[in-house]
């Protein structure tokens, strides 16, 4: 690498980042060099603070700066009905839907034998225990439309409705192979309207 030390570190944490290639890289790492020495001390506070203030519920094990977080702790939310998601940021898709007035379950990832992903790296065991204790009559699986999240609600389904809970799988009309988190509102507010039981 042709760079002064510093610029060097730089330029390599920078590319750890996902979508994140050399000559991108580089460029922010330019970039940021060329900002007010305030603005670039905030980014880097920024990212100190988000990784020290936001931790996981351990309820929901949706991201939050509170535990449990905001949206479990509610006393105006439907607590028959949990929706179950891959991510955080299916979470955040949800909820600028606004018509969605449940819990969330996020499992943090789907089921992938060709990633070596099982049911044990999930949060399937938390959700299984949350369906003994509290007063839930459905779960809508709003997993991914591909391959992988279809196979993880399958699964969970296979699971949970011998404990007399509903399980639902949300509506296709959402992108075969897309993800949830880039669904517009419109199309995410169908999908769970057309959920069907399975
Ligand atoms: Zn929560």
């Amino acid at each position: 690498m042709p760079y002064i030390a510093p610029l060097n570190n730089l330029i390599e944490n920078l590319r750890a980042l996902p979508g994140i290639g050399a000559k991108t890289a580089a460029r922010l790492a330019y970039h940021i060099l060329d900002m007010d020495k305030e603005k670039a001390t905030a980014l880097a506070a920024a990212i100190i603070a988000a990784k020290e203030k936001i931790g996981y519920c351990k309820v929901c094990f949706n991201l939050s700066d509170q535990d449990p977080c905001q949206i479990c702790a509610a006393t105006g939310r439907d607590r028959s009905v949990i929706c179950v998601v891959e991510q955080p940021q299916d979470v955040a898709a949800m909820e600028r839907m606004r018509d969605f007035n449940g819990l969330y379950h996020v499992l943090h990832g789907s089921l992938s034998p060709l990633e070596g992903i099982g049911p044990e790296d999930l949060r399937i065991k938390e959700l299984l225990e949350r369906l003994a204790g509290e007063e839930v009559k459905e779960v809508i699986m709003a997993t991914n439309p591909n391959v992988e999240g279809e196979a993880t609600a399958m699964y969970l389904a296979r699971l949970i409705k011998p404990l007399g809970v509903k399980v639902t799988r949300i509506a296709h009309g959402l992108p075969i192979g897309g993800d949830l988190e880039y669904a517009d509102e419109v199309t995410l507010s169908k999908a769970m309207e057309n959920r069907r039981e399975i």
